[in-house]
């Protein structure tokens, strides 16, 4: 698990004893983003009880009189409290005198994570005390009174980022896991890049936020929707996976700079980067083109990036989805590092070796490699042979390792077969260093490409875990992908098309005439984006012309226009030309804090089955209530086990 650097320090620290408590860099960090984003600093302590919160107390402050309210994070013999609070933490003396005696009963007897408010002075540590590490080292506060607002029973699991407890756990107790510093970090960092976000669009660019239904009714094509009974017999409405079709109807209706932080739902189960409902930041506007929609995001997230990163560099890099695939296999490549794939069907021509004699001698056929840098160093020989059985297992395809000695002569199983005018050439397009190791393959373009994509990554891990700095942790990689295919062939039957993005996708204006030819050929005006190799974003500009959204409906992609009928006559009413785009708002702030889910960045997510394990979601329903929807459940008849949950 990854955990940034602040956190290691943070958990160090806190392990120590309290008079050497080691300033958590959490909190310096978590102040440099409330300081530096905003144009004024936010009033913490504005309409509450409290005077001030714990984190932000230092020597300035001292001889002031204070109120704070907190959780207690640790005691010490009795003398000492560590009290928090979202600022930080700050060191509070027990009172130990007679006249004192019911403060230091509260404040002794109260079990950590109790609330407690306390009154009293800023003083400073006596010398040699003081804690540098710490931002409020160098004070404590000297309590008058003390009042127990709440006391906490015995916890589940206790409250420190470095104790270790499993996600089941953490969601059962959301609200307590929501306590740690890290969950605390990320749900305001959240909070803030939304507020610049929207800071943005509205006050600097005109854009309107406006809101849009999400029970609505079913949309053809793309992902599996969850439906939601009504009390009219067999009706049902369907969330809407994205409030797609409504914000193409806002530009009809002349709203023409739209956007929301629009909630989606996709039944399509729960993976470390997906949630059954989930956020985009949701954008469409009229009179653009791509370039128009791409610096409208390069902005954006300039704009709204945290102060406390290196700044992102626009414009972003291109590149189309035909040079992404051959070159990386994949068409959401991480960027941070090299690893490409190389076309080296020429060198092989007229090889001996079999089969890439029998690859080359197919349609499509091509011999295609990756550099490993330092290989033969890093990977273990039974690494290279779980390389090869992957190939063999899920892609059907061979792999030829070829290591570089340090004489830079080939060690491989055929390195008697390859020429030394071939080997010198494969040197030169390689670029091949001393150690490093060749991973060669061959067959189809786009089999060989998408295996050494995969090897890319996974021999990138491989490097990572066994200690070379591959990809830099601070750097953010962003990159357009342009040019996608309109149609792919459906995965359950490859003969009919699919849309590569969704059906109001417009098509290349170069292409439009391969639509009534070959419509499989013909590129679409969609674009992803990309971030250190996950797809954060995609959009595309829009289809306005009736005519054309039937013809790619019902002749293309056969699909039922009758479902669309409402959005086809929109069209035909002066439509005008649009474009847009959605940003998934919780894998891009997932990528910004460094964190290892997409449930890290969620306040309250769905585990990984798609359950909310806090309170039991989804639940059943007696038949009764049921009744109303005209809805009786049919139970599995073979898994009474299903049936009793
Ligand atoms: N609605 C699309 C999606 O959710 C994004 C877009 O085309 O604007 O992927």
């Amino acid at each position: 698990m990854y955990f940034p650097s602040w956190l290691s320090q943070l958990y160090k620290g806190l392990s120590r004893p309290i008079r050497r408590t080691t300033q958590p860099i959490w909190c310096s960090l978590y102040r440099r983003l409330v300081q530096s984003s905003q144009r004024r600093n936010p009033e913490f302590n504005s309409f509450a009880v409290r005077t001030n919160t714990c984190g932000e107390l230092r020597s300035s402050h001292l001889g002031q009189e204070v109120t704070l309210c907190g959780w207690i994070q640790y005691r010490r013999q009795n003398t000492f409290l560590v009290l928090r609070d979202f600022h930080g933490l700050v060191q509070v003396v027990i009172p130990q005198d007679e006249s004192a005696a019911s403060v230091k009963k509260i404040l002794c007897e109260a079990p950590v994570e109790s609330v407690v408010r306390v009154s009293g002075t800023v003083i400073s540590r006596p010398a040699g005390q003081e804690n540098p590490k710490m931002p409020t080292g160098e004070i404590e506060i000297k309590v008058k009174t003390a009042e127990l607002l709440n006391a906490c029973k015995k916890l589940p699991f206790e409250i420190k980022d470095f104790m270790k407890k499993t996600e089941a756990l953490r969601l059962q107790y959301r609200y307590l896991d929501l306590r740690s510093f890290q969950m605390q970090y990320n749900l305001r960092l959240r909070s803030q890049m939304v507020m610049k976000m929207r800071e943005y669009l509205c006050n600097l660019h005109g854009f309107v936020d406006i809101e849009t239904p999400t029970l609505f009714k079913r949309t053809p094509g793309g992902a599996k929707e969850f439906l939601v009974p009504s009390r009219e017999p067999g009706k049902f409405y369907s969330l809407p996976q994205s409030p797609q079709q409504f914000k193409q109807l806002l530009m009809v209706g002349g709203l023409d700079r739209y956007f929301q932080v629009a909630r989606c739902y996709r039944d399509e189960g729960s993976r470390p980067d997906r949630q059954p409902e989930f956020t985009q930041i949701d954008i469409e506007m009229s009179f653009v083109d791509q370039t128009g929609i791409q610096s409208l995001i390069e902005g954006l997230l300039q704009y709204s990036w945290p102060n406390d990163k290196d700044p992102v560099v626009v414009p972003f890099p291109t590149v189309t989805f035909t040079e992404a695939l051959a070159t990386y296999g994949t068409d959401k490549p991480d960027t941070r590092f090299g690893m490409k794939i190389i076309d080296i069907s020429d060198v092989f021509g007229n090889t001996e070796i079999g089969f890439l004699q029998d690859a080359l001698s197919k349609p499509h056929g091509t011999v295609k490699a990756i550099c490993i840098p330092e290989g033969a160093k890093y990977l273990k020989r039974k690494d290279i042979e779980s390389i090869r059985k992957f190939a063999a297992d899920h892609f059907n395809q061979e792999i030829l390792p070829v290591f570089l000695n340090a004489n830079r002569n080939w060690n491989s199983p055929v390195a008697n077969f390859i020429m030394e005018s071939q080997r010198l050439e494969l040197i030169r397009l390689m670029d091949t260093q001393e150690e490093d190791v060749v991973l060669l393959t061959a067959g189809e373009h786009n089999k060989a490409c998408s295996l050494l994509g995969k090897l890319r990554l996974e021999c990138a891990d491989l490097l990572e875990t066994r200690g070379m700095v591959l990809r830099d942790p601070t750097l953010f990689s962003f990159l357009w992908v342009v040019d996608f295919p309109l149609f792919l062939p459906k995965e359950e039957n490859p003969r009919e098309l699919e849309s590569a993005h969704h059906p109001f996708t417009a098509p290349h204006p170069s292409d439009i005439h391969l639509l009534y030819t070959e419509p499989k050929k013909a590129r679409s005006q969609h674009y992803d984006l990309v971030l250190n190799g996950n797809e954060i974003g995609g959009g595309s500009i829009r289809i306005h012309n009736a005519e054309l959204q039937r013809y790619i409906l019902a002749t293309l992609l056969k699909e039922d226009v009758k479902m669309l009928s409402h959005l086809l006559q929109a069209l035909d009413y002066g439509a005008p030309p649009h474009g847009g785009i959605a940003l998934g708002l919780d894998r891009l702030i997932c990528l910004v804090t460094g964190s290892p889910s997409i449930r890290d960045v969620i306040a309250f997510p769905k585990s990984f089955r798609g359950h909310d394990l806090m309170s039991n979601a989804p639940d059943s329903i007696p038949p009764e209530e049921l009744k109303p929807y005209h809805i009786r459940v049919s139970w599995p008849t073979d898994s009474k086990a299903e049936r009793a949950h």
